[in-house]
């Protein structure tokens, strides 16, 4: 067993997986039904549990251990899908986790301006600034690359040089509604 604390490496599992056959399925001999063979799609079975037809193997769940490994062939790349949809899901909604807990520092920062708090105050804002730092670097993280994709250790693509500059508080490539525009200039 694995510790909990250990991260799952997907994609080690997922080259065990690719690196086996395909096509698993559990065949039980007439003669012998005590002897179930897995087939993949090869030549040759898989695996072969219990054999003998012996009284030891009456208090074993044979047949449920041939059927359990036979499905891994499926369930394991299923199960691989579905933990990277669920991760790809979470990492897309930090972002806006981590903004709502910036507005509310900024709300706090708020209420003791009001009651002339000001340390207090200083220290929210400061707050909300380290979680606005985080939702934009969970959302560079989470957002894909543009057609043409950020070079390694280079140039960024359009999309993930945008979002640097949103960070940097420059808004020039951002979207009218970023949230972030520039405060309308002075009028003269
Ligand atoms: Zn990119
Ligand atoms: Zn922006």
């Amino acid at each position: 067993m694995t510790s909990n604390n250990t991260p799952l490496d997907l994609d080690a599992i997922e080259a065990r997986a690719n690196a086996a056959e395909d096509g698993w399925t559990v065949l039980i001999s007439e003669a012998d039904p005590h002897r179930f063979e897995i087939h993949g799609d090869g030549p040759t079975h898989v695996a072969v549990f219990g054999g003998n037809p012996d009284d030891a193997f009456a208090s074993y769940p044979v047949r449920e251990n041939a059927v359990f490994a036979a499905h891994a062939r499926e369930d394991v790349p299923a199960l691989l899908a579905e933990v990277r949809r669920l991760r790809d899901e979470l990492a897309g909604q930090r972002p806006d986790i981590l903004r709502e807990v910036a507005d509310i520092c900024d709300e706090a920062g708020a209420n003791y301006t009001a009651k002339a708090f000001n340390d207090h105050a200083t220290g929210a804002y400061e707050l909300m600034e380290r979680f606005q730092r985080k939702a934009n670097e969970a959302e560079y993280l989470a957002t894909p690359c543009d057609f043409v994709a950020c070079e390694p250790g280079g140039e960024p693509c359009s999309t993930h040089e945008r979002l640097m500059a949103h960070a940097e508080g420059e808004h020039e490539l951002c979207a009218p509604d970023c949230g972030l525009a520039p405060a309308a200039l002075p009028s003269v």
